[in-house]
């Protein structure tokens, strides 16, 4: 069966912001710009947004205290602020952190009498307007309708449940020219893993296929600069794409068991979310009966044999990390109770073969 939705518009390109700065007025009068701390001001992705709203005459508010793996802390600290100076629309820049951010304090500014913690039960709550500015190449949260965000009362991190995709995201590849290799590697690598993990997921069809061989192929064309530590912007560019195509992926079908088994690796061990998802990957790969597909990846990444793709995982996810027979336990328990991510897995798995991925991993 196939049920494609794409509602967001995506402009690319170099001073993608300042060219299509009109796009701001369609979204609203006042702006809550949501960021990190630093890397926005660096890399010139604020001082950009700044002059197309000036440009526009628009007025914004800046809030710029957004930490990796948002809390509900601090969306709610931004949404106070968001409300008292009546902004109307959301500006989210950065990485996923931001990104994700914003599209949860969209909801709560739009619905007032829902309480942060509720939002998770409620069905169908809408968000105002939200524009994405990525500045990393993994999560694709500019074309995906899911927020991560860490819950500290339930020690975990997890999706918003809503659905918000933003309503329009500039693509400037020029922000991430001075991404750090370790935060370039693991953000490609989460992105790696949206298109695995929806090339191999229950809900696959012939056009969700088509979209992940065709981000495969590209994030593939990445992997010489990857290792070489030294990314041209041709390169940069296709990793971008690669992401958000990534992101377009799992906005229909999902992500699947190791983003599940990921998250407490970010949790309790503060591994980076990519690299927690991408230290399981080679076991996760070997822990499948049906070969079939799976063999097809590293053709899909331009490698010579699977045996290189194995290798490649290795060194782009290397970490000094060892789990107790308890974590392992409690980890694979938890996601053998995870139904939505067991659901999007296309075979039977069972808790023991869990616990076999994290402990050959780690
Ligand atoms: P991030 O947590 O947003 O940022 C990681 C670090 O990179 C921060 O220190 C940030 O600095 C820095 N940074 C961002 N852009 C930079 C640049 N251009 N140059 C230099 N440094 C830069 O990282 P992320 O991996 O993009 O996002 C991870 C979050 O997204 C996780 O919570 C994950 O669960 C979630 N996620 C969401 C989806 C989805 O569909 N919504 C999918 C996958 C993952 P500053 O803090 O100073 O900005
Ligand atoms: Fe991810």
């Amino acid at each position: 069966m196939i049920n494609y939705y794409m509602p967001t518009k995506i402009l690319g390109g170099k001073n993608i912001i300042l060219e299509k700065a009109e796009e701001f007025k369609l979204l609203g009068k006042k702006a809550l710009i949501v960021t990190g701390k630093i890397s926005s001001k660096k890399n010139g992705s604020l001082n950009d947004v700044l002059k197309a709203l000036e440009k526009c005459l628009i007025e914004y508010v800046l809030f710029d205290e957004i930490e990796e793996n948002p809390s509900l802390e601090t969306i709610d600290k931004a949404t106070e602020i968001g409300r008292k100076n009546n902004i109307d629309f959301i500006i989210g820049i950065g990485g996923g952190s931001p990104i994700d951010a914003s599209k949860v304090i969209g909801i709560l500014i739009k619905n007032p009498d829902v309480p942060s913690e509720e939002i998770f039960m409620r069905k169908n709550l809408e968000s105002i307007n939200i524009a994405a500015v990525p500045t990393t190449s993994g999560t694709g949260t500019e074309t995906t309708p899911y927020a991560i965000v860490t819950v500290h009362k339930e020690k975990t991190k997890k999706n918003f449940g809503q659905k918000v995709f933003p309503k329009v995201s500039f693509l400037d590849p020029s922000y991430s020219m001075n991404m750090p290799l370790a935060v370039t590697v693991s953000t490609a690598v989460d992105a790696l893993s949206h298109l695995v993990e929806g090339y191999l997921n229950s809900n696959a069809n012939i056009l969700t296929d088509a979209i992940a061989e065709s981000g495969l192929r590209l994030w593939g064309e990445c992997i010489v600069e990857l290792l070489a530590g030294e990314l041209s912007f041709s390169t940069r560019e296709k990793l971008m794409y690669a992401s958000t195509i990534a992101g377009i992926l799992i906005a229909q079908i999902g992500t699947s068991i190791p983003h599940g088994m990921g998250y407490p690796l970010t949790y309790y061990k503060g591994l980076p979310h990519g690299i927690a998802n991408g230290v399981l990957y080679v076991e996760y790969l070997r822990s499948f009966k049906n070969r079939e597909r799976v063999e097809k990846l590293p053709f899909l990444l331009g490698l010579e044999s699977y045996q290189s793709m194995e290798d490649i995982l290795r060194t782009f996810t290397k970490v000094d990390l060892k789990l107790s027979h308890e974590e392992i336990h409690e980890f694979s328990k938890s996601i053998a109770e995870n139904k939505a991510k067991l659901q999007n897995h296309p075979e039977s798995i069972t808790y023991e073969e869990l616990y076999e991925i994290y402990k050959n991993s780690l």
